[in-house]
């Protein structure tokens, strides 16, 4: 089950400090986009999401965007954003994201990946090495599939829960 633990978790990707990095001596984190950054297929980042990117990167912390999402969505973002990013990750797999770990050339142990999806972004980071820090999704996909996969995450997150209140 503890594939599926993310290692930290926050309501918003914003929320997490500085520190939160330094103390793991974390020096790059991958970020998803959808519902981690912004709502689902919205062009727009949060407004505190862009404080939050300028926190890190003047703290020293490498940031990269790594996302399931198509190219036509993720280039724009990311751009406006001045990252760098790889689309299409097929996250939980582990190409794409090593691919990302090559170009930074860092190793898994100093990388966080940051997203809202446990079966994505969570197994992703565990299955590589990496410190897996879950978000809060922005708000509800309207989208059947989604609907499953938030089900399915439901008694795993309660698994997750429960273990953090007794650790
Ligand atoms: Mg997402």
């Amino acid at each position: 089950m503890s594939v599926f633990f993310p290692h930290a978790d926050f309501k918003r990707i914003y929320e997490i400090p500085t520190e939160f990095f330094q103390q793991r001596g974390l020096t790059v984190a991958l970020l998803d986009v959808d519902n981690t950054l912004t709502t689902h297929d919205n062009p727009t980042p949060h407004k505190e999401v862009l404080g939050w990117l300028e926190r890190q990167r003047n703290s020293g912390l490498r940031l990269m965007i790594l996302s399931n999402n198509t190219e036509e969505r993720v280039a724009p973002f990311a751009e406006g954003l001045g990252l760098e990013y790889i689309a299409n990750a097929h996250k939980p797999l582990g190409g794409p994201l090593r691919q990302a770990l090559g170009k930074l050339g860092v190793r898994p142990e100093e990388t966080a990946v940051i997203g809202d999806q446990i079966f994505t972004d969570i197994l992703c980071a565990r299955l590589a090495g990496c410190t897996a820090v879950l978000v809060e999704p922005m708000e509800p996909e309207p989208m059947a599939f989604f609907r499953v996969k938030r089900t399915l995450e439901r008694p795993i997150l309660r698994a997750y829960r429960k273990r953090k209140g007794r650790g």
